[in-house]
């Protein structure tokens, strides 16, 4: 008797706890996993532009903000540092150049070209430039979603708001020097075509350079994975060691190609179409989900652990340059998973499947696949 009133009390809780009280259903909404820098406003400079996709215009990326910018010939975007977040940048088209000083005192100047990225740790002194010719244009990505591109630390700004003695007296310039140097932050600049890096020089003579460089040329390595169905190039710390807080991917692929079901157990994921159009699926547990179509320009988003796939839906592949915030690559896939089990707990399971369909379930990783042929 005793026994039978306690299960019938389990029972109760066990209701209680299923049925949806009034603030369940608001949190169990999901944030939308789309933005875009279509819609975003465009900043235009002698030199250059600059768009951006931060949390204010998606919430559900409080980990990773994105800039699209683009630089002219002999465009400098100017001497900077960002307090709260790593910079990486993949360059689609034209020739760039940047110059980094590390809180070591040792220099980089780096030329790179499209396929080429960068990484700077946080808070690392950096410029960016446009070589031509042509535009260059590359996407940033940052390791925090809070990061604003227009309230970076600039030097001009800098100098442009401290006094005019201590700006003085820190850089051996007298007063009448110091009225020279602009008195508003300039960001970026119009100057000529640079020299080759052979005849450039730094303006105290030679540097110690980086033991490491901040430079990778992702598209001339050996594709990462790749099959009928699409390729992926990684740059993760094992590939590129400076880039210690980011892993960066360039994925293509084919027209009804799929990058299998799989989750990162230790990063977020931001995507950046820049080709094609992608059909982003994702689990956020108990029944919920959420399926978005991202196409050029576009952003998705999957927070750390949740299921996802990419399905390239449009009729040329897709390409996109995926961002997780950890150097450390980690992934599990659904394919490898299911080949790791013994058939009798896959039976278990999935009950009443016949065996037949069991036997045909993968027996090993797949990462692309496509429709059954
Ligand atoms: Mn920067
Ligand atoms: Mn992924």
């Amino acid at each position: 008797m005793k026994i039978k009133s306690k299960s019938r009390a389990e029972d109760t809780t066990a209701r209680r706890h299923m049925e949806p009280a009034p603030s369940t259903v608001a949190s169990n909404a999901l944030p939308s996993f789309k933005s875009s820098f279509n819609t975003q406003k465009l900043h235009t400079y002698q030199g250059g532009t600059s768009k951006m996709v931060n949390v204010d215009a998606f919430p559900a990326s409080k980990s990773v903000a994105g800039v699209f910018m683009t630089l002219e010939p002999g465009g400098l975007r100017e001497l900077h540092w960002h307090a709260n977040a790593a910079e990486w940048s993949y360059v689609f088209e034209g020739n760039m150049r940047v110059t980094i000083l590390d809180p070591s005192g040792r220099s980089q100047i780096a030329d790179l070209g499209p396929g080429d990225l960068w990484y700077f740790p946080k808070g690392y002194a950096h410029s960016l430039e446009g070589r031509g010719p042509g535009t260059a244009t590359f996407l940033l990505a940052f390791d925090n979603g809070a990061f604003d591109e227009f309230a970076t630390f600039d030097i001009t700004d800098w100098i442009a708001h401290t006094p005019k003695e201590i700006v003085a007296k820190s850089l051996g310039l007298s007063i009448d020097e110091v009225d020279a140097l602009p008195k508003r932050e300039v960001y970026i600049s119009q100057g000529t075509v640079p020299p080759p890096l052979s005849r450039t020089r730094a303006h105290g003579g030679p540097q110690f350079s980086t033991p490491l460089s901040h430079v990778f040329h992702l598209r001339a390595q050996k594709p990462f994975k790749e099959g009928p169905d699409g390729q992926v190039w990684r740059a993760s710390q094992r590939e590129f060691p400076m880039s210690t807080t980011m892993t960066g991917l360039f994925m293509r692929i084919q027209p009804g190609g799929l990058r299998e079901l799989h989750w990162h157990p230790n990063a977020d994921e931001w995507q950046y179409v820049s080709k094609g159009r992608i059909r982003l699926a994702v689990f956020a547990a108990s029944g919920r989900a959420s399926v978005v179509e991202l196409g050029p320009g576009d952003v998705g988003f999957v927070p750390m652990g949740f299921g996802h796939a990419l399905e390239s839906v449009g009729d040329e592949p897709a390409e996109a340059v995926i961002i997780l915030n950890s150097g450390d690559y980690q992934e599990i896939s659904l394919s490898g998973w299911i080949a790791s089990n013994p058939d009798y707990v896959l039976e278990t399971n999935l009950p009443n499947v016949p065996t037949s369909v069991i036997e045909q379930l993968p027996r090993r990783e797949r990462f692309f696949a496509g429709p059954k042929r």
